[in-house]
């Protein structure tokens, strides 16, 4: 009997029709879970069997779930973390995204390992689920509130411990970079599933409960927590006092964060990048903050007290601070804490948000835009006061904003006149703040991955066990670098599938995972397993997305993201990464089709997916 899971050695899994307002609940046993473990994985191999391809993400039948990892909620060090999965509307693509705080632990300690939603509801609702007990309720006056409020209004109607993911009103208005928001300013970001919630009418998940997570071996997990937390250092010293915004200034620097919407590295073209790192933002931080017993603690809540950027918010994150600062030229750090809270408010993912108002500013400085067409609001590189108005018009669906509200690539296709040339995406998704000419694996991850243009499922940005070297770029080099990437990739999706946090894994030594699955499930865990069960996942969500009709190979790509054209100067000065080659050696190992990506027989048969090869063997 596993260990880790609500339902007596199963995953306790909610249905909720919301069409017809029925609620059913189901167990996955064992032989499933030891499979695909939970979080996407598990919801890999439940959509990957339920929902038909082709459908509507915006439609009654996409399939919205809410799920967590067997160590999420259990004294594993850094197990806070849960995941929204859905067909994406941004990409067509498989969509998943995953947030720390306190909702995940919470969503178990109410009962369940996970909830999906189906269909439509007529008025908004929202589900409340109370120690293994769920009712829909009605949601028509929480509509239109932001995130704040909503959180605000369901603990004083639920009591002070209801925990809380939501929408904010651009997931309402169907913004396709919309995003889930729990804690006032956790954020499910990418894959714009905010927009899947909102085409559903459903404004919020409010969880409360006191249920304990089993665990197989109590004893040997607090002991693994006493001794693992020890071990943390390398990068977890850097969150601990800054959080990932003590990386921005080096990463700005050495090039792994792209400057000027992309077409430029380093601090030649954007040398102030210290005033949004570090030391400059936790200035304004009031008090740390952790997620759910995280003995790291890289969150922090910040506030600007006058001014025209007066906010309170959560700390930006690196992320943020690249999207709507070396991306857009913007020092001024006020202007981004204001940012990080509009977006976390709206409930917009801040990566997509900031690399579209990059966009659209070197659109406008280009001339194919001008301030007719941006009501008037000067788009110029480091324009703070601009960059905060357009953000709150993009929030709203607002005049131009509204142009904006769906990403770069549709904004583009909106616009016209070459402004393509400057929307810098994979297959329709914003690309992250790290640059593969900086860290080369990265081509790979976010052309390959089925969630494409994301960094937190795998490659070579996080060595765990090591952390990051941001300090200066990969020699370039691109053979021989497959069976690494392959490795890190399967790792990462054990990370994400159990339920632990990236950032405090890659501060830690690599044991720690296949000795907390162990006691904390009671399988007899170990890392080839990871690497097996990650690579059965990987493959799993890329064959939804062949089923699709998605080839990752005949992804758009922009070339900035790669070198084409090279940049001429700064630290990745002539940089242009052979793609080609990287991509052909991957798809040997992973033993994939070199031109469709379909996977062969036997690598299906290896990891235990020949119930797909009818589908793809027809
Ligand atoms: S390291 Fe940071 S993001 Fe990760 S669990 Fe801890 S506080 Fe949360």
């Amino acid at each position: 009997m596993a260990g880790g899971y609500m339902g007596n050695g199963s995953a306790k899994i909610l249905f909720v029709d919301l069409s017809n307002g029925e609620i059913k609940e189901e167990l996955f046993g064992e032989e499933i879970l030891r499979k695909y473990i939970g979080g996407y994985g598990l919801a890999a191999k439940i959509m990957y069997d339920r929902q038909k391809p082709g459908v509507d993400p915006l439609g009654p039948e996409n399939m919205l779930g809410f799920l967590t990892g067997p160590l999420t909620g259990t004294p594993a060090v850094i197990g806070s973390r849960y995941v929204v999965v859905g067909k994406s509307p941004l990409t067509g693509t498989w969509g998943d995204a995953n947030s720390g705080g306190e909702f995940g632990p919470n969503l178990k300690f109410s009962g369940y390992d996970g909830v999906f939603f189906t269909g439509i509801s007529k008025k908004p609702v929202y589900l409340f689920i109370e120690n293994g007990k769920a009712e829909l309720k009605d949601a028509d006056w929480l509509w239109g509130k932001d995130t704040n409020e909503t959180e605000d209004l369901l603990k004083e109607k639920h009591g002070k411990k209801t925990n809380v993911a939501c929408i904010g009103p651009s997931g309402e208005k169907l913004s396709l970079i919309s995003c889930v928001i729990n804690d006032k300013g956790r954020a499910a970001g990418r894959s714009g599933l905010g927009a899947v919630m909102g085409s559903k009418k459903l404004k919020a998940l409010a969880v409360l409960g006191d249920m304990k997570v089993p665990l197989a071996d109590e004893q040997r997990t607090m002991a693994l927590r006493r001794a693992y937390i020890n071990t943390i250092s390398g990068f977890g010293d850097v969150l601990k006092k800054y959080g990932t915004a003590g990386i921005t200034a080096g990463a700005s620097e050495s090039g792994d964060a792209p400057v000027k919407n992309w077409s430029d590295a380093g601090s030649e073209v954007f040398p102030t990048a210290t005033k949004i790192s570090d030391d400059a933002v936790i200035a304004y931080q009031e008090k740390r903050y952790a997620c759910w017993r995280c003995p790291i603690g890289c969150g922090g809540h910040v506030k600007v007290v006058s001014g025209p950027f007066a906010s309170t918010t959560h700390k930006p994150e690196y992320e943020t601070l690249g999207s709507y600062g070396t991306m857009c030229l913007n020092d001024n750090i006020e202007s981004i804490i204001k940012l990080n809270e509009i977006c976390n408010k709206m409930g917009l993912d801040t990566i997509s948000a900031g690399c579209t108002i990059a966009f659209a500013i070197e659109c406008y400085e280009n001339g194919i835009i001008t301030k007719e067409d941006t009501d008037g609001i000067e788009l110029k590189w480091g324009n703070a006061e601009a960059i905060v108005a357009m953000t709150e018009k993009l929030a709203k669906r607002e005049g131009f904003g509204d142009i904006l509200a769906d990403g770069a690539k549709i904004a583009a296709d909106k616009i016209g006149k070459g402004a393509g040339q400057y929307a810098v995406h994979v297959a329709g998704q914003e690309v992250p703040m790290h640059d593969p000419k900086f860290t080369h694996g990265l081509t790979v991850t976010y052309l390959i991955d089925a969630t494409p243009a994301r960094h937190t499922q795998g490659g070579e940005l996080i060595t765990p066990g090591s952390g990051m070297d941001l300090t200066k770029p990969e020699p370039r080099v691109y053979t021989g670098r497959a069976k690494l990437q392959r490795e890190l990739m399967n790792l990462m999706h054990i990370v994400n599938v159990a339920g632990l946090c990236m950032f405090g894994y890659s501060s830690m030594p690599v044991d720690s995972l296949p000795e907390f699955m162990s006691s904390v499930t009671g399988w007899d865990y170990s890392l080839d397993e990871c690497q097996i069960t990650g690579e059965r996942i990987g493959t799993l969500r890329h064959v939804f997305n062949l089923r699709e009709g998605h080839n990752p190979l005949e992804r758009e790509f922009s070339g900035r993201i790669i070198g084409r054209p090279p940049l001429t100067r700064g630290p990745l000065k002539d940089v242009s990464i052979d793609k080609e080659t990287m991509i052909k050696e991957y798809l040997e190992l992973v033993d994939w089709d070199q031109k469709t990506a379909v996977p062969s027989k036997s690598a299906l048969s290896r990891l235990g997916l020949d119930f797909v090869i009818g589908d793809l063997y027809k």
